[in-house]
Formats: C-alpha cells, sequence, structure tokens
C-alpha cells in the first residue's frame, strides 16, 4: 500500500508568512529562521507583532482568504488523489491553512495549532511534536505503507530520506546541491512523472 505525503508551503501554496507580510505591509513579519535562527524567538516576535498590528486570528484569516494555491496546485492535488493517498504534513498551524485548505478541496492535514483566547486573540502556538513530518511517515510505515514524499525545504529533507522515496520539488539551489540523493522537480507536470515512476503500484 502506498501512500504520498506533500509539504505545504512552496509546493502547493506560498509561504503565508511571506504573503501575509506582503499583504498587511508588516515587513519584520518576512523574517524567518535564516534571520532568527530560533524558533520560539521568531514566533514569540511573530505574534508580538500580529498583536501590535491589531490582528486577532479573524483579520489574520480575513488577509490569508486573499491568498491563491499556486498556479496548477488545485489539479494536481486532484490528479493525486485520485491515485494515492495522500496526507499533507506542513509546520504550518491548522487556523492559518484553513482558507487556503477550502481552496484545495480540503485534503487531510497534519500540521500544528494555535491557542486563541475569547477576544480572538493568539497567545499562543503549539508543535504537534518534535521533527513531525518523519515522525508522521514513521508512523504510516509502521501502517505498513510505503511512502512517496515531496518537499521543498530543509524542513522536509528528514521525512524524504525516511520515506522510501523523497522528491525535491521548487527547491532552492543550495538545498538541491545539499541533498543530491533526492531527486530534484521544478513543475507540477514533471512532479507527476515523478510520482508515477517511483510508485510501485501505479
Ligand atoms: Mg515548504
Amino acid at each position: 500500500m502506498e501512500l504520498a505525503c506533500l509539504d505545504l508551503e512552496g509546493v502547493l501554496i506560498p509561504e503565508i508568512w511571506i504573503k501575509f507580510a506582503e499583504k498587511t505591509g508588516i515587513e519584520a513579519l518576512k523574517a524567518t529562521t535564516r534571520d532568527v535562527p530560533d524558533y520560539d524567538e521568531l514566533m514569540q516576535q511573530r505574534l508580538r507583532l500580529l498583536d501590535e498590528n491589531g490582528y486577532g486570528l479573524q483579520e489574520i484569516q480575513e488577509v490569508i482568504d486573499t491568498l491563491d494555491p499556486l498556479p496548477g496546485a488545485r489539479e494536481f492535488i486532484d490528479w493525486l488523489r485520485e491515485r494515492f493517498q495522500v496526507i499533507i504534513l506542513s509546520d504550518t498551524f491548522y487556523e492559518f491553512a484553513m482558507p487556503l485548505m477550502a481552496k484545495l478541496g480540503h485534503p487531510t492535514l497534519f500540521c500544528h495549532k494555535l491557542s486563541v483566547n475569547d477576544e480572538g486573540r493568539i497567545t499562543d502556538y503549539h508543535l504537534r511534536q518534535p521533527d513531525p513530518k518523519r515522525q508522521s511517515v514513521r508512523a504510516f510505515q509502521l501502517l505498513n505503507y510505503r511512502v512517496i514524499a515531496a518537499g521543498d525545504s530543509y524542513n522536509d529533507t528528514t521525512m524524504l530520506k525516511q520515506a522510501e522515496a523523497g522528491i525535491l520539488f521548487h527547491a532552492p539551489q543550495n538545498v538541491i546541491d545539499e541533498f543530491p540523493e533526492f531527486p530534484a522537480v521544478h513543475d507540477y507536470d514533471a512532479l507527476r512523472e515523478k510520482f508515477l515512476e517511483l510508485s510501485t503500484e501505479n
């Protein structure tokens, strides 16, 4: 039995924090782990900036609702779901991803969660577990699934390694160079072909 695991941001939808920063003009929200290596510090900074700029969950979701999946993403995920059971493994938060998941036809999503108080203010965030993408693939393998995984960045590489087959999609050159063991493709047609090639069932 085969399972397809996909990263979300950079593969099916744009990077949410970057797009949100562009839409709202809050420049400091463009910071990533490259600028602030400590993830907790980065997240606390993001939550503080949302607060200071008066963005509660509802306002954030309204902005995210104006974003669209990457061109061709909906057709790709529909194609993939006809051929594989598909699970999306992401480091985003359910509350942020929801408007975009609707535009992708609500595929199954494993990610993280936010705490929101009665006034709609985001007070905290909760990561599901450490190394969540790899741990998910490991768990599926214990259920006797063979996993083909695709992702675009460093936070996907342990998942790609754990999977029986891993694919880099839309990855920056430095990631491609650092992980030459994974085939790298750059458009959905090539990704479809790669899934078929690496599949033992399709
Ligand atoms: Mg990504």
